[in-house]
């Protein structure tokens, strides 16, 4: 009831932009994992670590737009260079334009697998993109992705999806006609991932092996550090290029990305978020060249072949002088370490109230991607499916009533039980959620 009345008597144009917003957006929320419970809550400015919402409370920022901002929110300098480039060329020319070298070129430069770089629309778009190019580049049809692991919405890899921590099937729609050739391995399970690949070898092979580096949803089930590259000795082993989806991990863990971090050398890295600082369009392929350039088709293709991609506003100056700002911002500030050290200080410091508060729940951090379960853990009876369903939609209550409950304290996470730290939480800031956190534990 306490926080129920916080959001009645200190949320009311919320409230009521929320009502609107019911009439005509489907479920009032655009983004999938938008703040919903009670009611959507309307951002009217954001701020390096802070949100402030349409009634004036400001809250702790640690949903930072779901990732790309790991610069802080709005950071003033790359907003400056944006500002400039829609004063000289607008939002978008159609035509080549410096700063797409040059974010092509820094991209480069950071992360260990790129010699060549194609900007997209959005992760989604990227996903796609470098599924296409692994079948044409190898000429091979299946693509194998790991139970769990997100890699946007197109038709191929949301096959399967599950309502985060509810386990009930969330994606329709979807003929299985275009799922024909994708197949889900477990995490950490090299065994079945083999099997499908020497199962594949004798009915067409396996174009590519996609993994979120650090484990389905972000780490959310991490896998552990051998994987990554036993996947790749796998990968080598039957020919299968080896792609990382690095929309979440690409800058956030360090300017290496995920590659750097394990060192392993992906053949395609997909991007996403971060590419852009935040700013619209943000999507991106990288690899080597030889790969790369059946991208370009019949100028350098494999056997004269290309696999097609478009975008009319891909690549736009606004998104290539935002992306390459925010990248050398990143390099210079050392922003990855900087949001990577706030999120081990909020790690231990919730440990060390949930241990001395007796409570049992789990709290991680790869760095600045701080995974945080307070609700019980779902018990995976396969025999009494109907027993599973109500246990997770409690959970999935359970992770929205926090939400709600840190909210109501002063700080924004992501579906209450993950939090995505910047460059601007500085120790004052981590120090300050950490006692809301304890208010709303006790
Ligand atoms: N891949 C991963 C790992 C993601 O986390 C996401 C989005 O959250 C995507 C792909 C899709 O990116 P976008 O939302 O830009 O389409």
């Amino acid at each position: 009831p306490q926080v129920l009345d916080y959001f009645e008597q200190k949320c009311k144009t919320s409230k009521a932009l929320a009502e609107r917003a019911k009439e005509v957006i489907p479920g009032g929320v655009q983004h999938n994992l938008a703040f919903n419970y009670p009611f959507a809550i309307a951002a009217a400015k954001v701020d390096g670590a802070y949100m402030w919402d349409e009634d004036g409370n400001r809250y702790i920022d640690f949903l930072q737009a779901g990732g790309p901002t790991i610069l802080g929110s709005n950071y003033q300098p790359v907003r400056q260079k944006v500002h400039e480039i829609v004063e000289s060329c607008g939002p978008v020319t159609g035509l080549l334009h410096e700063y797409e070298i040059k974010l092509a070129e820094i991209i480069r430069k950071y992360m260990p697998g790129i010699e060549m770089f194609r900007m997209l629309g959005s992760g989604t778009e990227a996903v796609m993109g470098a599924i296409r190019l692994a079948r044409a580049h190898t000429g091979k049809k299946w693509v194998i992705k790991v139970g769990g692991d997100y890699h946007g919405w197109s038709d191929q890899m949301v096959y399967g999806m599950r309502v985060p921590g509810t386990g009930r099937r969330e994606a329709h729609g979807i003929p299985k006609g275009s799922t024909a050739y994708t197949q889900e391995v477990f995490p950490n399970e090299l065994g079945s991932l083999r099997r499908k690949l020497m199962l594949n070898k004798i009915r067409g092979g396996t174009a590519a092996v996609i993994v979120e580096p650090l484990g389905p949803e972000s780490g959310t089930r991490p896998v552990t550090p051998e994987y990554n590259r036993e996947v790749r000795k796998l990968c080598d082993e039957f020919g299968a290029l080896l792609i990382f989806d690095e929309v979440v991990t690409g800058f956030r863990v360090g300017m290496g990305g995920g590659q750097g971090y394990f060192n392993v050398k992906p053949d395609i890295t997909v991007f996403g978020k971060a590419i852009t600082g935040g700013y619209p369009m943000a999507g991106g392929i990288g690899g080597r060249k030889e790969i790369m350039m059946t991208l370009a088709g019949g100028i350098g293709g494999k056997g004269g072949k290309r696999a097609f991609v478009g975008g009319t506003l891909s690549a736009n100056p606004l998104s290539c002088v935002a992306g390459y700002y925010a990248i050398e911002e990143m390099a210079r500030t050392g922003a990855p370490v900087l949001a990577g050290r706030a999120g081990d200080r909020l790690t231990a410091g919730l440990k060390e109230i949930m241990n001395r508060l007796g409570l049992p729940y789990v709290v991680y951090n790869m760095g600045s991607i701080v995974h945080l379960q307070t609700s019980a853990v779902l018990l995976m009876s396969m025999r009494n499916p109907i027993k599973l369903m109500r246990e997770a939609d409690a959970r999935k209550h359970l992770m929205e009533e926090m939400g709600a409950a840190y909210l109501s304290r002063g700080i924004l996470t992501l579906a209450g039980s993950r939090i995505y730290t910047s460059m601007a939480d500085t120790d004052d800031v981590i120090d300050d959620a950490l006692n809301r956190f304890e208010d709303v534990f006790k």
